[in-house]
């Protein structure tokens, strides 16, 4: 059985009177009146610890939405057997039986469960309607459609048999538990590191990011109503690498998805390694790291398509994407024909609470993005240039001005180190040193996530292509780099910024299984 490839979800426009509009609204007022309690859930119970952690609202961090427990070591081990007990029925069960509660999942969320997540995600992300709706909505459902999908494409390829022989691939889950860590930035990533393994028969751990713990349980509530399977996945919130060390360290482990910081992946293959002579199987080790993504323009530039994609590239979510636009390399004419709308643009973003949807900016994640956010932007006042922006309040919310930094130093700070937040840094160039600038936008930094070039002139797109091809994982030619699209744009980048298992493919799906090869001859 192959599913018929789906499509990817509709983005609804809750315009003013919609009926989807006054659904969020009402949900919005009720999960902000409410404080609620936070359990870990282990094979499908709910266990407290008492050892308490808080979700706040970004914009108003006075505002406290839920108190959640923390595993700590006998938690944890008790989830790692809870999962190893789910083991032995999951992977049995028919890959139909098990796509089947994803897709219930994906129909759920589409309907009745949407108004929920796009709340949760706003209120404890800090996200803008839009920016809910095409992540906890629309991206989740696309995971959970297309990945189940993709494994039925998988599970019904086979080799070829002959005349007597009958040759066979058995897909079997992993041979352990899989250990899925997201980043708090995308409620779709927190719901995909999970879910993806646990289509292809894979039991798993899910330690969420610690400041979208809110999120990510509605999520598990979610995948409960849609009939998961008590043990399949267990929810466990906690300090990353307390946990991080006692799943390494067990013989079972199977294999982590991860996506963060390049610190903590590192930090993950080292524990792995230390470990390696331990598990039964040598680990997958699938991580989506970070991004110092580039916009680059050719002075056959398209300027307002220009415009528009650096203030959504780089001040969408706050800049709190891997894929955020954060250096870019404008040639001087180009410069000099969009400068002006560029920062009267950028200017008049207006800010403030997502519950007010017309604000397209809304406070950074926390205390911690808003202290190294705002370190850059000092370091920038003494160093280079603030053409717009660079004020900040956290007295109520954590809020950061969209800021536009010019330098003459293309290997300045702001060029070259991951920022996490809305900094764009600009470097403009002479019109006739093109390829310099594209050799220099390759070495300058350790990532290789995305980046768009913006040129009319196709010697100049193919140019860019060519020596830019370990530059980014994901290319746009005259686009913003982000915001791709399940099954349309496979997400992910190699050298400092991951594995490249391509999220939104099945080229992820495969990590999740280890093949068998049957012969039987007659
Ligand atoms: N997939 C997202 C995009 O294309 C970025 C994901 C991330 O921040 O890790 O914008």
């Amino acid at each position: 059985f192959v599913m018929e490839r789906p499509k990817n979800e509709p983005i609804l426009s809750y315009a003013p009177g919609s009926k989807e509009r006054e659904e969020l609204k009402e949900k919005l007022g009720e999960l902000s009146s409410k404080e609620i309690e936070i359990p870990l859930i282990i094979g499908g119970k709910e266990i407290k610890t008492g050892n308490l952690g808080k979700c706040v609202m970004p914009h108003d961090h006075n505002h406290i939405l839920a108190h959640y427990h923390m595993a700590g070591e006998k938690e944890i081990k008790m989830a790692i057997d809870a999962a190893i007990k789910a083991k032995e029925e999951w992977e049995n069960y028919s890959y139909i039986d098990r796509i089947s509660i994803f897709l219930k999942a994906a129909e759920l969320l589409s309907t009745t469960w949407r108004s929920t997540l796009n709340a949760a995600a706003m209120l404890d992300l800090g996200k803008n309607v839009f920016q809910a709706e095409i992540d906890s909505a629309c991206e989740l459902i696309d995971f959970f459609r297309f990945n189940s999908y993709y494994a039925t494409k998988i599970y019904t390829e086979q080799p070829q048999s002959s005349k007597g022989i009958l040759n066979r691939m058995e897909y079997r889950a992993l041979d352990g538990f899989i250990f899925a860590v997201p980043p708090f930035n995308f409620a779709s990533i927190s719901g995909n590191l999970p879910t993806a393994p646990a289509i292809m028969g894979n039991v798993v751990l899910w330690k969420p990011a610690s400041s979208a713990v809110y999120t990510a349980y509605h999520i598990m509530k979610l995948l409960q109503e849609a009939g998961l399977p008590d043990g399949v996945i267990n929810f466990i919130p906690g300090p990353g690498s307390k946990v991080g060390e006692i799943v390494f360290s067990d013989p079972n482990f199977g294999g982590v998805h991860f996506t963060g910081s390049v610190n903590t992946f590192n930090s993950m293959w080292e524990s792995i390694g230390k470990n390696i002579r331990n598990y039964k199987s040598y680990p997958r080790i699938v991580g989506e790291t970070g991004g110092k993504d580039f916009v680059i323009a050719h002075h056959t530039a398209n300027r307002k398509a220009l415009i528009t994609a650096l203030i959504r590239g780089a001040f969408e979510y706050q800049g709190q994407k891997c894929s955020a636009a954060s250096r870019a390399y404008i040639s001087k004419t180009v410069w000099e024909d969009i400068k002006d709308e560029l920062i009267e643009t950028t200017k008049n973003l207006k800010m403030g609470a997502p519950t007010d949807f017309s604000n397209f900016v809304n406070a950074v994640i926390d205390k911690a993005a808003f202290k190294k956010i705002t370190g850059y932007i000092e370091y920038a006042r003494e160093n280079a240039k603030i053409l717009v922006g660079g004020e900040y309040d956290d007295s109520v919310g954590y809020y950061i001005k969209p800021t536009i930094v010019l330098t003459d130093d293309p290997h300045f700070k702001t060029m070259e180190e991951e920022i996490f937040g809305p900094v764009l840094t600009l470097y403009i160039y002479d019109d006739d040193k093109y390829e310099e600038v594209l050799k220099l936008c390759d070495q300058t930094s350790p990532y290789g996530l995305t980046g768009s070039i913006f040129a009319q002139d196709r010697e100049a797109i193919r140019k860019a292509e060519k020596i830019l091809v370990h530059a980014a994982g994901n290319f746009y030619i005259n686009d913003k780099p982000t915001g791709a699209v399940v099954d349309q744009q496979p997400f992910g980048g190699s050298r400092g910024s991951g594995t490249n298992d391509k999220a939104g493919s099945y080229l992820n799906l495969l990590r999740w299984t280890s093949a068998r090869s049957i012969k039987e001859n007659f």
